[in-house]
Parts: structure tokens; sequence; C-alpha cells
């Protein structure tokens, strides 16, 4: 049974990735370890933009899945984007080895309201279980209970929880249908 790498990426030592690592074992029940960080990301960087290419970034963590697992996911404070859209909270395959997840807009301070660190995290958390959904081939979901619902706003991400829904879970187990067509 393959594990999940959580790869801290530059900004990512301001995070409890514990807290992180732990809702990803419960939620897919599989082994997260952490990975070594990567400090330079500087290729991802477009000065047009101010921004991080999330592609470019994918296309980079894929080729540092560690040994021992199946999945990486990388977690930065970077603003990301793809080219068309004006930002993404995080990107992943589908059904692909490499994820990546931001906190830059999930940090209460971006909207210029008091700090708050809990509800960061909470929200991080989330967005973590959903871009490693989509790396198990799991698409968005109308469940509003279901973390794979899609969030354009935090305010979304508030409203959904950190897990699966009934049918989402089952199909990300590891002996769940989406393992068994690989
Ligand atoms: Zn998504
Ligand atoms: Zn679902």
């Amino acid at each position: 049974m393959g594990a999940i790498a959580l790869m801290p990426l530059p900004g990512a030592e301001a995070i409890d990735l514990e807290r992180i690592a732990l809702q990803l074992e419960f939620s897919l029940h599989r082994d997260v370890t952490l990975a070594e960080s990567l400090r330079h990301v500087d290729q991802a960087y477009d000065p047009s933009r101010d921004q991080y290419n999330s592609r470019t970034l994918i296309d980079l963590l894929r080729g540092l899945v560690p040994r021992d697992a199946e999945r990486v996911l990388g977690v930065t404070s970077v603003d990301l984007f793809i080219p068309v859209l004006t930002f993404v909270f995080g990107e992943a395959q589908l059904g692909g080895p490499a994820g990546v997840v931001s906190f830059f807009r999930l940090d209460n301070r971006f909207y210029g309201l008091p700090e708050n660190g809990e509800l960061l995290l909470a929200r991080l958390v989330k967005e973590c279980v959903h871009e490693i959904g989509h790396t198990y081939g799991l698409l968005h979901c109308p469940d509003p209970d279901c973390v794979m619902r899609s969030s354009t706003y935090v305010e979304q991400i508030d409203l959904k929880p950190a897990n699966f829904c009934i049918e989402c879970a089952r199909s990300v187990q590891p002996d769940g249908p989406s393992s068994r067509m690989r």
C-alpha cells in the first residue's frame, strides 16, 4: 500500500503539517510521510502576475515523488494561478502523482480580517484532502457534505467538511474501484 508524501514548499514552516497528515491518514486510509522540503520554486514564478504557476509546480513535484510514496502533495504560502484563472487554492493531477495547495488566500488577513490560525489550518486541511482526492481520481462532488465539492471562495471551504461523502470515500479506499482500475 503506497503512502502519501507531504512536501513543505516555501512558507510551509508556518504550518502544523502534522495536523494535515493526520486528516489525510484518516480520510484516505493511507500512511502519510513528511518529505524533505523543497526550498526553491523560482522556476514557477511569473513576474508579470507576481504569482506562481501551479502547473509548473506540479511538473516539478511529479519528479520528486519519494521512493516510498505513490503521491506527493506540496504545501506553500505562495500565491498560485493557472493561466485561465485569477488564482487557485490548489491544483492536482487527476489520477496522477502530484498536487499542490497554497494557504495564501486561506488566511483571513488576505481579506482584511483579523488573523485566525485555527481557521486557516482548518481550510488548508480541507484543501489538502480535496487535492489528494483528485490525485486518486475523484472529480468534484455535488454533495454539500463532501470535501470534493468545489470552492471558489473561502466561505465555501468553511461550509464543507474535511472528509469525503460516503461515495467518494468508497472510491478512494485502497481497495476501492478507482485503485482496482489502475
Ligand atoms: Zn478540485
Ligand atoms: Zn463526494
